[in-house]
């Protein structure tokens, strides 16, 4: 297994490049600063976001610290609101959680298709960052092999 600080590096490395491309090729009006940091931040976690389905990595563990504080908190908020919609947020993340233990490490999680599916809202939200999360989801997938 390519450790999470060798995908980040590489990430990192790649990024560099495509930004400057990118301005090269009079793209400038595109990458504000503030896309640049959304895109290198989402293509960063998504660089290491394959491996989330590796019970030892580090992704997957603070995913799961991330997931039950997700589940606290919406507990919480349940209780003091009492408004049914936090518990399906509850059950949404449980299945989520539970899900993450059934994957096979190198399974689906490390396919093109799941990197489209995941870094699908991104592209909603804006295409830049969206193509730089998913560059990063197939850049680990190609330094995997
Ligand atoms: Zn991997």
């Amino acid at each position: 297994m390519t450790n999470s600080q060798t995908h980040l590096t590489g990430f990192m490395i790649v990024f560099m490049i495509a930004v400057y491309i990118l301005k090269e090729y009079g793209f400038v009006e595109m990458l504000t600063v503030e896309i640049i940091i959304y895109s290198f931040v989402a293509g960063s976690i998504f660089s290491v976001l394959p491996d989330v389905d590796h019970p030892n990595s580090k992704v997957r563990k603070k995913t799961a610290t991330l997931m039950l504080i997700g589940i606290i908190s919406l507990v919480i908020l349940f209780f003091v609101s009492d408004d049914r919609i936090y518990l399906f947020g509850v059950i949404f993340l449980a299945i989520i959680l539970v899900g993450l233990w059934c994957v096979r490490h190198r399974g689906v999680l490390h396919t093109v298709p799941a990197g489209i599916f995941l870094a699908f809202p991104f592209f909603i939200y804006n295409p830049v960052v969206g193509a730089f999360a998913l560059l990063g989801f197939l850049l680990h997938l190609v330094m995997d092999v």
